[in-house]
């Protein structure tokens, strides 16, 4: 059993923390939304009432939050208080940037410390299947192993700080892309007078096969368990892939990588948010398609 303090029990946060405690670990959380606490208590999370508080006696602590500037003000917070040797874990998905800040405020009072975000969504986290990218030492990565287990089913190392960020936004980007080429594929089908089952049936088993396609079809039929068959219900919300995409964009500036159809990706989703669907599942994106056709 080890004794861990997790900060942020969101959406994420709290079933991820909650499979810790089934774990056997004592947990002890911290989230500033009075029912993320209230729901983690009922999981057996032990609440406490700061972050401060939540990591006395931590032998390592993981973050689940919203944004880079949350994970550093956290962080800001509580460094100070932790004893030698504990490992510091941020699950959040956050800027490469601050992700390399993260780890140096670590470094600077001599703590191991990972990134390690997290692909696989709610259902993941709750049936502990998440998939973590880690950057930082292989000490850290070797110390944080056991409980990404608990949490997950899989966990790469990517390489040093920022490396998990960075596997990140660079899967992310790969996968808005795609959504929107398979997308764009239907409409054009659907134009052409060529069926959804037609075109599946072929660019599943050709070179145009992928992910968006074969596992997450955008149009329904094909794929019954794809979110177009619920009315795009998410799965991933297209909000947060537009947040991913702006965090691969912003990468892409500052390391001075050209990333054209990241850019294209990043416009399409947020005009789509602009319309009031950063709800819908990323996939809907097909909708805002044959909207433009409409308007064009
Ligand atoms: P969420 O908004 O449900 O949870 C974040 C929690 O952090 C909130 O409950 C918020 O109150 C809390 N918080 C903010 N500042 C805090 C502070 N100073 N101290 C303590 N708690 C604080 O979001 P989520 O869906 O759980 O996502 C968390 C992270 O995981 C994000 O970085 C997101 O991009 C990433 N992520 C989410 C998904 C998904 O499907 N939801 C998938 C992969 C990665």
């Amino acid at each position: 059993m080890t004794t861990l303090a997790f900060l942020g029990l969101g959406n994420m946060g709290g079933p991820m923390a909650a499979n810790l405690v089934k774990a056997g670990h004592a947990v002890t959380g911290f989230d500033l939304v009075p029912a993320a606490c209230e729901a983690a208590r009922r999981e057996g999370v032990a609440v406490a009432d700061s972050a401060a508080a939540a990591v006395a006696g931590a032998e390592a602590v993981i973050t689940m939050l919203p944004a880079g500037r949350h994970v550093l003000a956290v962080l800001d917070g509580i460094l100070p208080l932790l004893a030698p040797g504990t490992l510091v874990v941020d699950c959040s998905t956050i800027d490469v940037a601050s992700a390399r800040a993260a780890h140096a405020k670590a470094a600077e009072r001599g703590l191991a410390s990972l990134d390690a975000p997290v692909s696989g969504g709610v259902g993941g986290a709750r049936a502990a299947t998440l998939t973590f990218m880690a950057g930082g030492s292989p000490e850290a990565f070797a110390r944080a192993e056991p409980l990404l287990a608990r949490m997950g089913r899989k966990a790469v190392h990517c390489g040093g700080a920022g490396a998990g960020q960075a596997a990140k936004i660079c899967n992310n980007m790969i996968l808005g892309i795609s959504m929107i080429g398979v997308s764009e594929a239907f409409v054009l089908a659907e134009k052409l007078g060529l069926s959804h089952q037609a075109l599946f049936d072929v660019a599943s088993t050709s070179s145009g096969q992928c992910w968006s396609l074969t596992t997450y079809c955008p149009v329904p039929g094909p794929v019954p368990t794809s979110p177009a068959n619920a009315e795009y219900k998410p799965g991933f919300a297209a909000a947060l892939m537009l947040k991913d995409l702006r965090l691969s964009q912003e990468a892409a500036r500052e390391a001075g990588a050209a990333t054209p159809l990241g850019a294209h990706a990043e416009a399409l989703y947020a005009a789509f948010e602009e319309a009031g669907h950063g709800g819908t599942d990323f996939s809907g994106i097909v909708r805002h398609l044959r909207e433009m056709a409409r308007e064009g």
